[in-house]
């Protein structure tokens, strides 16, 4: 390691993270913050690639203050974990024993103080004192849920200061394993960058082999439609993988920007809205109070335990709510 330090310092300052204890500003943006450090061309590229990628954006799209705060937060426990089942095992005791309507998209949010009214597209109603609403950021900021009255300003503000990553998947399947055996994953320079087999580890006949895109390499890849996405992402493996002939049985290509009901795949903080976060999280008139990941703050946004633990604070302010009228009842 001290061999390949000396050797290339740019693989240095990326893979150890070994930043300056330089603060970044308050609206300054992780490429401006890192060009600052001194980070060369390749550093950025790599940083891109792995950390930026992962959030979503690009770097100059990114809060550098976020991204740091992000990096050096592991108050959500270290590493990560995959569910093996898939994450409906993670959905389902949670939603076991509830009233759950799927395929109910909601049209309109009536709501004056202690009292909603909820409309769906097959015009149902549902009324309620208190509502918590975990739609999207993509979803908020299109504007297709109407609020009546119309969402305060403040509100409005946080919607349209937090981002939504264009965040887009390519998936296929092979007649057999195309990594080298044990490799689960595989990153490249080139477009897309980084894939991984979800067949690792599965008791399966089936050998998938998946590439999560998010960024500027996304809208590349969504530039050419799906015929032309997918064929990209095979001309990728052929290339790393000096395999010209590779082609999979079959593929598709999964879209969240597209997608009606996320219109994006996850938040991110753009430079200087670290503090929307928390003003989208905000309960209007103790009656809308807020969840999902978006609000789940800079640090804890854009993953599943950020989602989950703003669900748990949403459903606390609101039970509070209720037992402080109940206590002036009695
Ligand atoms: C490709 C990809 C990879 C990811 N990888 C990871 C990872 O490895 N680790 C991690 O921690 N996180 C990951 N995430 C992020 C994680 O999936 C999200 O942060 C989390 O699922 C967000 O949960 P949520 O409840 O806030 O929103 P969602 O899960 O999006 O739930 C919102 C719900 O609202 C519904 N909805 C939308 N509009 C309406 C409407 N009008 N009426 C009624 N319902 C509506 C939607 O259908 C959806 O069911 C990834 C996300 C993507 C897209």
């Amino acid at each position: 390691m001290a061999d390949a330090r000396r050797l290339f310092p740019d693989f240095d300052v990326t893979r150890s993270w070994l930043l300056d204890a330089v603060p970044a500003l308050s609206d300054e943006d992780l490429e401006a913050y890192l060009r600052r450090l001194g980070f060369s061309e390749t550093q950025l590229a790599y940083t891109q690639r792995g950390f930026a990628g992962a959030a979503g954006e690009a770097m100059r799209n990114l809060s550098a203050q976020a991204s740091l705060d992000e990096m050096h937060d592991n108050s959500a426990g270290e590493g990560d974990y995959r569910i093996l089942d898939g994450y409906d095992a993670l959905l389902r005791p949670l939603a076991s024993g509830i009233d759950l309507r799927l395929n109910t998209a909601v049209e309109r949010v009536a709501w004056r103080e202690h009292h909603v009214t909820v409309t769906t597209a097959g015009g149902e109603v549902f009324a309620a004192d208190q509502v918590v609403i975990t739609l999207p950021l993509g979803v908020l900021k299109a504007s297709v849920v109407q609020f009546e009255p119309e969402l305060p300003a403040a509100k409005r503000a946080a919607i349209e200061r937090l981002g939504v990553a264009p965040v887009l998947k390519l998936i296929y399947r092979f007649a057999e394993p195309i990594l080298p055996d044990g490799v689960m994953a595989l990153y490249s320079a080139l477009n897309p960058c980084m894939w991984w087999s979800p067949s690792f580890g599965q008791p399966s006949g089936d050998y998938v082999l998946t590439a999560f895109v998010t960024a500027d390499r996304a809208r590349e890849l969504l530039a050419l439609g799906e015929a032309g996405a997918l064929a990209k992402g095979i001309e990728t493996l052929q290339i790393e993988l000096d395999r010209r002939d590779l082609q999979p049985l079959e593929a598709r290509m999964v879209n969240w920007v597209e997608d009606a009901y996320s219109r994006g795949g996850y938040s991110f903080t753009p430079p200087g809205a670290i503090e929307a976060h928390d003003a989208l999280a905000q309960p209007l008139a103790d009656t809308l109070f807020w969840a999902g990941e978006a609000t789940a703050g800079h640090v804890w946004k854009a993953t599943v335990h950020g989602a989950y633990a703003s669900g748990l604070r949403a459903a606390h302010q609101l039970l509070s709510v209720l037992a402080e009228k109940e206590t002036r009842q009695v």
